[in-house]
């Protein structure tokens, strides 16, 4: 049984046959699809997708880097306005960076949206998920003063073994989240994470529908797709896949302790 940390099933992408999909996860062992938000009008969306699977489909809230409009702070408050609400449906702040691959003009605006967000997550106690692309040093300096109270997910994490030990390092409550790309031919990350990272700070993702693992490249991503890199994890760490899955919820149990997850970690 897994967690699937990060895919973004409300997208259009997945109109067309959105509930084959859950039941392909559903087959597949997964126990939760958390749903990250990119931007204000994505959540109607997300939100009609979890109230009708509530047993599977949990939604986060926050302002991407590649979607902040030219002034975002109308959405901003609208956002903070929701988690303001009791009860609201929120398990997590995301995803939120600073992504300098698209658009390397607009470093101000993305380090101020991304600490107006981790201060969020640091007041209502909520993990933060971050999305950081050509940008592990802005990032970090954004997040470090929330540090030491703040837990959460490094989405996608592609970097050296140097960065992710000083990643970890400083931030203690956050996990690596690892996809399809471990699974690529050229990846550099196998090497990366046998050097650098224990399997405790690695939750699984796929960041559906991108980033396929290999042998799927090119086509639509989706959360039935996490056992190919479970699997290579397995290999990775060289342990039977069985203690991927144990390890990698044990660490999604860290981070939302009020999950429904079951210790007994066998796989379908
Ligand atoms: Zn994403």
């Amino acid at each position: 049984m897994y967690v699937d940390t990060h895919c973004h099933l409300y997208l259009p992408e997945f109109d067309q046959d959105r509930d084959a999909v859950l039941r392909r996860a559903r087959a597949a062992g997964a126990r939760w699809l958390l749903l990250p938000c990119i931007d204000a009008g994505c959540v109607p969306a997300m939100l009609r997708l979890c109230a009708g699977a509530p047993d599977l489909c949990l939604p986060m809230l926050g302002l991407h880097p590649t979607e902040l409009p030219p002034d975002p702070s109308a959405q901003l408050s609208w956002m903070e306005q929701q988690l303001r609400a009791p009860g609201h449906p929120y398990i997590a702040i995301g995803e939120v960076g600073i992504d300098l691959h698209w658009d390397a003009t607009r470093l101000a605006e993305q380090t101020a949206a991304l600490r107006t967000q981790a201060g969020w997550a640091a007041r209502w106690r909520l993990p933060l998920i971050v999305h950081s692309r050509d940008a592990l040093a802005a990032t970090c300096r954004t997040l470090l003063p929330f540090a030491p109270g703040l837990a959460g997910i490094f989405h996608c994490f592609s970097g050296t073994a140097d960065e992710a030990r000083r990643l970890l390092r400083a931030f203690p409550r956050f996990a690596l989240g690892i996809g399809g790309t471990l699974t690529y031919r050229r990846s550099t990350l196998p090497d990366v994470l046998r050097q650098a990272v224990p399997l405790d700070r690695i939750v699984l993702e796929t960041d559906s529908p991108y980033l396929p693992p290999h042998p799927l490249r090119g086509q639509r991503n989706e959360p039935a797709n996490v056992p190919l890199v479970a699997a290579r994890l397995a290999q990775v760490y060289e342990v039977p896949v069985s203690e991927v899955y144990a390890r990698t919820n044990a660490a999604v149990r860290r981070l939302f302790p009020h999950l429904d997850l079951p210790r007994e970690d066998r796989v379908r």
